[in-house]
């Protein structure tokens, strides 16, 4: 029986939802009742002050890096072990990509590198929280504030995920979700914008609805509404939302579901990890995470390319990912390593993702423990 790395999150409600959306409510473009429940549910249970559903977290993210102004020239420090889109809304503003390197037991960007790795070109830092893991975020606040940096935090695999009891992505100046149907929560394609300065809403929804104020001709704050800057499309359409509200409904089942296969991997790879034969993830104390991903590493790039072929054998899908942007063709033309990379390219080499997601069932959790067990007795 074929175990599958990803499935989408499906709860049961979410067909009935899109029905209403389409039979009901009469309405399947942006900002209709399912985009405003998902908005208001999620600003109150994240508790920030600004949320807007986009198409995507890689639209959310252009939408942060237009709003920061960041300007052809400027440059930006991330993590060179992200997925692109965290580089590509930085690019699409002109400016050049800093990587700096990570901690080799998060796989978060170091925060201890940053501070020497800002220019006076610098404009903003964008911590990546990755596996919905936090980054040392009080560490990273304090650089941007000394040097007046805005902080971008790429929330995509953090929704529902927590430093020191704050949401991640409500941190910093501006957070981005993703709910792609890789992700935790899901609506297909989509994502969010969260921002924590009610002084950004006004140009973030001009800025979603095609330069126009069209939001506050909604509310009716203006009779009229014109093209007043520029703007792009980044509504999702609201059979999309019905989707998501159906997930955000499940939230906490959703997340313990998960917790509870992460925690068995973790449980149960513990003695391969004692006999120092791979190695398991890490949580800082300060993170609450939200299993959004359960990886181990292998030894080496060799002993990992063995371990997902034999996992294939028995029909169990496991995978590796991020080419290390500043490797990529794309990432040598767009920005530069600072420093060594002593952990990025190396460690990204060592780390398999195991299957994570709603359906899958502890049998298969336990199969896949026991085919890599049955793999590191060879
Ligand atoms: C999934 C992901 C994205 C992109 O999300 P989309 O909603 O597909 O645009 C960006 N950054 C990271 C770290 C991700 O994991």
């Amino acid at each position: 029986m074929r175990i599958d790395f990803n499935r989408p999150p499906f709860v049961g409600t979410e067909t009935e939802y899109i029905r209403e959306a389409v039979e009901v409510n009469h309405m399947i473009c942006g900002d209709g009742p399912f985009t405003k429940k998902c908005s208001a549910w999620m600003k109150e249970h994240f508790d920030s002050k600004g949320l807007l559903l986009t198409t995507s977290c890689t639209h959310a993210l252009e939408m942060a890096a237009y709003l920061a102004d960041i300007q052809p020239g400027d440059e930006v420090i991330m993590p060179s072990y992200t997925f692109v889109s965290t580089a590509d809304a930085f690019v699409l503003r002109g400016a050049t990509c800093v990587f700096v390197d990570v901690h080799p037991e998060t796989m978060n960007i170091d925060e201890t590198q940053i501070e020497a790795a800002i220019t006076d070109k610098t404009k903003a830092i964008v911590p990546v929280h990755y596996a919905g893991v936090s980054c040392a975020m009080d560490e990273i606040l304090d650089i941007a504030k000394r040097h007046n940096l805005k902080v971008i935090e790429d929330a995509a695999q953090g929704v529902n995920a927590f430093y020191k009891g704050k949401a991640l992505g409500t941190i910093g100046d501006f957070g981005a979700y993703s709910f792609h149907e890789t992700k935790n929560y899901s609506m297909g394609e989509g994502g969010a914008l969260l921002f924590q300065d009610e002084a950004y809403l006004e140009d973030a929804e001009i800025l979603r609805e095609k330069g126009t104020n069209r939001s506050k001709f909604f509310r009716g704050q203006i009779d009229k509404y014109t093209w007043v800057g520029y703007g792009s499309s980044y509504l999702p359409s609201d059979m999309n939302a019905a989707y998501l509200w159906a997930q955000l409904e499940a939230c906490d089942k959703i997340n313990e579901k998960r917790r509870a296969i992460w925690d068995f991997y973790n449980d149960n790879l513990k003695e391969l990890a004692d006999q120092g034969l791979i190695q398991q993830p890490f949580v800082p104390d300060y993170a609450t995470h939200n299993a959004h991903m359960y990886y181990i590493k292998a030894k080496d790039l060799e002993e990992r390319t063995a371990l997902i072929k034999f996992l294939r054998e028995r029909e169990i899908y496991a995978a590796f990912h991020y080419v290390p942007l500043h490797t990529a063709t794309a990432g040598q033309k767009f920005g530069r390593f600072f420093g060594e990379d002593k952990y990025t390219t190396s460690e990204s080499d060592r780390l398999v993702r195991l299957p994570m997601y709603y359906s899958l069932t502890m049998d298969d959790a336990a199969t896949v423990v026991e085919a890599i067990k049955d793999f590191y007795k060879k």
